[in-house]
């Protein structure tokens, strides 16, 4: 019985794909996203973020936004530009369950901005999260620290233009991602194999909404053109 109940809690908590915004989400801009005009989606990831749903991944964006307290960009323009990215999602058949954003510059040594773990702290608050089952996609040595620091069981490095830059500043912290990828697609794949292969036994949840990413995609594609053809 008791073993019973523990499984049944186990299976209540949710495995979070955590996702940086830029650079993994939508392109990086050096002088950052200040509206939705310059705000652009990276080919495949809405897919990306569709699928992980699919496959019964809450996805939750963790985003260091010192745009705001620069005042280059208000707290309702920032809000703005996330409902509107959310609801392209979420006309593709995917969910941003949450954005949590630190809006602070690295000069004010807050407990959110990464590489500390606050964003993922305040998330764990407002959810029923299984971290040691949750997975950090970033483009940033920030991100992948941030997941290790919260106890993020995985983390991915998605090899933007930052790629060099991210893999130095980690190999001198002595930490390592566990795998690298071209785009979220990409790692979106990779988390569904991985997880499917190896660890998803650990883990409760409903077995019938693993889906293998390849039979997934011809028919969705068909899914897809009647709403196209809506917008
Ligand atoms: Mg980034
Ligand atoms: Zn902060």
């Amino acid at each position: 019985m008791q073993l019973q109940s523990s499984q049944q809690n186990k299976a209540n908590l949710q495995r979070v794909v955590f996702l940086d915004r830029d650079g993994v989400i939508n392109r990086n801009s050096p002088d950052y996203i200040k509206s939705w005009e310059e705000f652009e989606f990276f080919p495949k990831s809405i897919e990306a973020i569709r699928l992980l749903n699919l496959n019964g991944f809450t996805t939750i964006i963790i985003t260091n936004q010192s745009v705001i307290n620069r005042n280059m960009v208000s707290k309702e323009g920032l809000e703005y530009i996330h409902a509107l990215m959310k609801k392209a999602v979420k006309s593709r058949g995917g969910e941003i369950k949450d954005i949590f954003f630190c809006p602070h510059t690295p000069e004010e040594g807050c407990d959110c901005r990464k590489p500390e773990p606050g964003l993922i702290y305040q998330a764990q608050k407002k959810y029923r999260i299984d971290l040691p089952t949750s997975i950090m996609v970033g483009d940033n040595a920030k991100d992948i620290e941030c997941a290790r620091r919260a106890g993020c069981g995985l983390s991915i490095l998605i090899k933007s233009d930052n790629i060099a830059n991210a893999e130095k500043i980690l190999s001198e912290k002595k930490i390592s991602p566990d795998s690298t990828a071209s785009d979220l697609y990409d790692a979106a794949i990779w988390i569904i194999k991985h997880e499917v292969g190896g660890r998803r036994s650990d883990v409760g949840g409903p077995r019938s909404e693993i889906r293998d990413p390849r039979s997934e995609l011809t028919p969705q594609r068909s899914k897809l053109s009647p709403l196209t053809s809506e917008l």
